[in-house]
Formats: structure tokens, C-alpha cells, sequence
């Protein structure tokens, strides 16, 4: 499993009997200046170094792709029509689509004999219902620019939402809400296994409050602050790097603002209590959409860890049929729930794993295409 971001390379390989991690790790400061990686190229070649011990059991490469455009509603099997329409879908992830690519490029050049699967972030969200999908603009400009809600981190809700619904035995049938909780954040609510509405939209930018990105926002601001002087790529700049919570309050990383709730600090409680105060009307219009919830199900850096966060973003929804239980809540243990017994909606804790979901993905179209 290849995700080959702009600056680093993450990789592992995964035996799915079992399922075991063989080999795991992380490349960074690609192409900064003193890195001994100059390049995707030198990069992935270290990484063929760190599987060479295993390259007999090799049987494919997954890739992340974090835009998979409106052409892409599951992972595929790498071949220079889909490169080419992974290329096309760049122009909406300038940020990610080309160093995921560069990752596909080389591993196909390095490993020519291989299958290499695509797993794309969006897949999972191609089953949003039009209601959902489709932003209330003139329909035209929308189609010839492409703008619609795609939504994100669909790798990670599609495992996070299955391993949910299982621990509540409801494996085909559960309707699930994951809030994937990291430096990026989305909410999805997930109807028997299908998404059916998620935060993130066109782009990652949308929806919950996040490390640096700010989330919903009028649209307004952002012609209001460009007249008022600022350039179009200062103020996406501003959102993407300098908003969230650390533009409200200095600090992206959710310890070190909980550190600042504690002390009292002004600046960190509000930036706490905007993002808390987002997460809460995302679940109350998810049970809405979905009408009936089994679960909801916390993920990501600060959902499967943060104790105080759930605490808060769920208090008050006992009419909601949202009960934790506070000892429950409060232990440190892999997928579980942490809901009261007597709360009509579960509340699920859930490691999530990327890595594992891109290797079965990958797995089952091998399996799949080996079929027809
Ligand atoms: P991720 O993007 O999923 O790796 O999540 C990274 C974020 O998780 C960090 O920026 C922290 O804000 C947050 N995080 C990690 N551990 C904790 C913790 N124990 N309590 C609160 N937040 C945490």
C-alpha cells in the first residue's frame, strides 16, 4: 500500500491472512533541501528496498488517490486510460492528485509486472443522493467546472462504518454516522452500508471546523475579503493553512488546546467550543437525514482519543437517544462502544485503518477482475 503524499511517502505491506503488517513506514522531507530523496523516484526506490526481503509474496500495489472526480465509484485497476483520468481529475486536488500520481508513475516503472490498484478517497461517496450531492448553483456553470460534493476520507468511513455496524451485529443493516475526527474532519452518515450525505464537499474545505481549515463558510466572506484587498490564493491560503482552530486560536493540535481549555485561556476555549458547537448541529442534521441511527462512530486522531471531546459534543443528546457511558468513554482500548446500556443510539470508538481498507480494496477487485 503506497500513499504518496507531496512532501512524504507512506507504505506498507499487508498480509491479509491474518490480517499482518509485514513492513510499515514513513519517507518524509521529499525534496526539501538536504533530503537524500530528491524525488518521488528515490523515495519509492528505498521502499522497494524495504520489501525486497518479501518481493516473492508480492501480489499487488494499492495506491491512495485522494480524487477520484465523478469517474471514479470504487477503486480500479491502474492502466494508462485511468492515469489519464486521474490526471483529469487533478484540477480539482491540485494539492494531492499529482503526488499521488507520482507515486503510480514510479511504482509502475519500478514494478511493471505487478497490479497496482487505485483507492480513491472519494469512492465511497459516489452513492450521495443528488439532494446532497448537488450545490444550489445555475446548473450549467456546475457542470462545466465540475462543481459538485464529492466528499473525502471515504477509505477510512467506509472501514470505520463497517467495523461499527458490526460491533452493534448489525453488519448489512445498520445506519451508522462517522465523524472522522483528525487534523482533517468530516462527518458521514452511512444508510446500510451506503453513504448517503458527508461534510467535506468539492473539496476538503467544507463542513466540520478542522486543524487549519475553517469549514462551512459563507461564501460572502471570501468576496468581501478580496475586495477588501486580499489576492484569491491568500485568502484559500488563509483557509486551508491558517483557519480552524489554529486560526482561532494559534494551536491545530487538539492536546495542546484541551491544555488551554484547562488553564483558562480565552482564545482556546472559543476555538474549542466553535468546533464542538459545529460537530453537534452535523450529528443532529444526520440523524435527521438518516431518520433511524444505530451508531455513531468516532474516529481519527482526536475522536478514537480525545475522551473530553465526545464528552462534550454529545452531551445534551439524550433526547436524542444519545447516552455515553462515562467510565466506558473514558478507557483506552481498540474498537468499542462506549454508549450507556440504556442509550438508544450506540456510540462507537474505532481505530481506523486506511492501510488495511486500501489492501482489501485492492484484494477484492484483483479477486473481482481475476473472475470475469
Ligand atoms: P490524524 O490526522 O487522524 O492523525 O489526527 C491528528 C490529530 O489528532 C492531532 O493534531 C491532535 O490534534 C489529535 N490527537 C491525537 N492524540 C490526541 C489526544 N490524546 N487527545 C486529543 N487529540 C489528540
Amino acid at each position: 500500500m503506497i500513499n504518496s503524499g507531496s512532501s512524504s511517502v507512506k507504505y506498507q505491506l499487508i498480509d491479509l491472512d491474518g490480517p499482518t503488517r509485514l513492513v510499515a513506514g514513513t519517507i518524509g522531507r521529499i525534496g526539501e533541501p538536504g533530503s537524500e530523496f530528491h524525488d518521488h523516484e528515490a523515495a519509492l526506490e528505498r521502499v522497494g528496498e524495504e520489501v525486497a526481503p518479501h518481493a516473492g509474496e508480492l501480489t499487488a500495489v494499492g495506491h491512495r488517490v485522494v480524487h477520484g472526480g465523478a469517474t471514479f465509484t470504487g477503486p480500479a485497476l491502474i492502466t494508462d486510460d485511468v492515469v489519464k483520468q486521474i490526471e483529469e481529475a487533478a484540477p480539482l486536488a491540485p494539492l494531492h492528485n499529482p503526488s499521488n500520481l507520482a507515486g503510480i508513475e514510479v511504482m509502475r516503472r519500478l514494478h511493471p509486472d505487478l497490479p497496482q490498484v487505485a483507492v480513491f478517497d472519494t469512492a465511497f461517496h459516489s452513492t450521495i443522493t443528488p439532494a446532497a450531492r448537488t450545490y444550489a448553483i445555475d446548473r450549467e456553470i456546475a457542470e462545466r467546472f465540475g462543481v459538485r460534493r464529492y466528499g473525502f476520507h471515504g477509505t477510512s468511513t467506509a472501514y470505520v462504518s463497517r467495523v461499527a455496524a458490526e460491533l452493534v451485529g448489525k453488519p448489512e443493516t445498520a445506519n451508522v454516522i462517522v465523524l472522522h475526527l483528525g487534523n482533517g474532519a468530516s462527518a458521514t452518515a452511512v444508510s446500510e452500508g451506503r453513504c448517503v450525505d458527508t461534510s467535506m464537499g468539492m473539496t476538503p474545505l467544507e463542513g466540520l471546523v478542522m486543524g487549519t481549515r475553517s469549514g462551512d463558510l459563507d461564501p460572502g466572506v471570501i468576496f468581501h475579503l478580496i475586495r477588501g484587498g486580499m489576492t484569491p490564493d491568500e485568502v484559500e491560503a488563509m483557509l486551508v493553512h491558517r483557519a480552524g482552530l489554529y486560526g482561532l486560536c494559534g494551536d491545530n493540535d487538539m492536546r495542546t488546546v484541551l491544555d488551554r481549555v484547562a488553564a483558562g485561556d480565552e482564545d482556546a476555549v472559543l476555538a474549542y467550543d466553535v468546533y464542538c458547537h459545529r460537530l453537534r448541529k452535523y450529528i443532529g442534521a444526520y440523524i435527521a437525514v438518516l431518520g433511524r441511527v444505530d451508531v455513531v462512530a468516532f474516529t481519527g486522531g482526536v475522536g478514537e482519543n480525545s475522551a473530553p471531546v465526545r464528552r462534550k459534543v454529545l452531551s445534551g443528546l439524550a433526547q436524542m437517544g444519545i447516552r455515553l457511558d462515562p467510565t466506558r468513554n473514558s478507557s483506552v482500548r481498540g474498537a468499542r462502544l462506549v454508549s450507556a446500556d440504556d442509550s438508544s443510539v450506540a456510540v462507537a470508538v474505532v481505530p481506523t485503518d486506511e492501510e488495511l481498507e486500501i489492501a482489501v480494496e485492492t484484494a477484492d477487485i484483483l479477486a473481482r477482475t481475476n473472475c470475469e
